[in-house]
């Protein structure tokens, strides 16, 4: 292995339009305890847990990676705390030396938040809602005090914290002033993100709030101010002047930012998607014993990005659908 360095990885990890790749989310697991109806079936198929990369392999990937020049992990899913080995799998990773993120609904964060305060550079916790009734319609389960309560675990733990706020029209576009006043009460940042298409998740256009809208309806009542997007960023990020904390909005569906995307993704069974929206899948775990295989694998799927939406017409007016229900659901991609 270690002469197998030698081999040229210079630019594995660029694509034919030049986009070089050093962001790695790994899925950790399809299962989750929560059923979020944008994310989730509503009759979920899992994978059977062999099918799942075991830690070494999980360890294998992470450390090909960084060798051919990622500098940044998260570990997401599905639910990346339901899976049953999660503290062992974050401590390998966390070996290799890279900013390591995590993506979670919160709900398991006191069962591991030594680890979480040991290992992690922030960390993401979805909530779409601050009200009980609605948290427990959206996500069909019960749950909502503990996730607060594990909100605040985080900040009194110092992570840096982010919230993460799929805001679906008609649904709880109406709390968006609501997050604001987080921001104004704590140092953390809330994300808006417009909701997106997948399998089996009911998606069209009007039930998106797009960016405009959210900054239409934030800006009627506080006067915000922008500080900037790097390019290679998904988030745009502002604030109320003065406010200990941000926000920031996702718009992948009206103002996608493929162009500059620097993101691939490892489902739980070891397929490579290079991205998020497109059909073409690469099996990595095949090749996993052998380096040179492994390599020419990554590289194959990286150079076979498409410029955009994996390849699939836009999705903002709606009349390509069809295409992206044809795409895996969102737990099983690894968000
Ligand atoms: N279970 C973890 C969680 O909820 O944070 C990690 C996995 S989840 C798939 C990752 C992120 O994707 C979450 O922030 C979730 O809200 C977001 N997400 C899921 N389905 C989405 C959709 N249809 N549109 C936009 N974001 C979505
Ligand atoms: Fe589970 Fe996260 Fe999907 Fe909700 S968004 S169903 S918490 S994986």
């Amino acid at each position: 292995m270690e002469d197998q360095q030698e081999i040229k990885t210079g630019n594995i990890l660029t694509d034919k339009f030049g986009r070089s790749h050093s962001y790695l989310r790994l899925s950790l697991t399809d299962r989750c305890n929560l059923r979020c109806s944008y994310c989730m079936p509503a009759y979920p198929v899992f994978l059977p847990h062999k099918n799942l990369l075991t830690s070494g392999e999980i360890y294998t990937i992470a450390s090909t990676f960084k060798k051919l020049g990622v500098t940044r992990i998260r570990l997401t899913g599905g639910e990346p705390l339901v899976r049953p080995e999660f503290d062992n799998i974050a401590s390998r990773i966390s070996s290799l030396q890279l900013p390591l993120h995590l993506t979670t609904n919160g709900y398991y964060v006191d069962e591991h938040i030594e680890i979480l305060a040991a290992h992690f550079k922030s960390v993401n916790i979805s909530l779409d809602t601050l009200k009980k009734e609605r948290f427990e319609a959206m996500t069909s389960r019960k749950g909502f005090e503990r996730t607060l309560q594990n909100i605040e675990l985080v900040l009194k733990n110092k992570i840096p914290l982010k919230i993460n706020v799929v805001v679906i029209n008609g649904v709880n576009d109406d709390e968006l002033p609501d997050f604001i006043k987080l921001t104004l009460k704590y140092p953390l940042e809330v994300r808006f993100i417009e909701f997106m298409p997948f399998r089996g998740n009911q998606w069209n256009t009007e039930k998106t709030f797009s960016r405009a809208n959210i900054l239409q309806r934030i800006e009627s009542i506080y006067r915000i101010e922008s500080y900037g997007q790097l390019p290679m960023q998904t988030t745009e990020d502002f604030r109320v002047k003065d406010a200990p904390g941000s926000f920031g909005i996702i718009s992948t569906v009206s103002k996608p930012f493929c162009e500059h995307c620097n993101r691939l993704r490892i489902t739980a069974e070891g397929k490579l998607k290079n991205c998020l929206f497109g059909l073409d899948e690469f099996n990595l775990k095949p090749y996993l014993n052998h380096e040179e295989d492994l390599l020419l694998a990554i590289e194959t799927a990286v150079k076979a990005k498409h410029a955009s939406y994996g390849g699939l017409d836009p999705m903002f007016d709606g009349k390509a659908t069809a295409q992206y229900s044809l795409n895996r659901t969102m737990t099983s991609i690894g968000g």
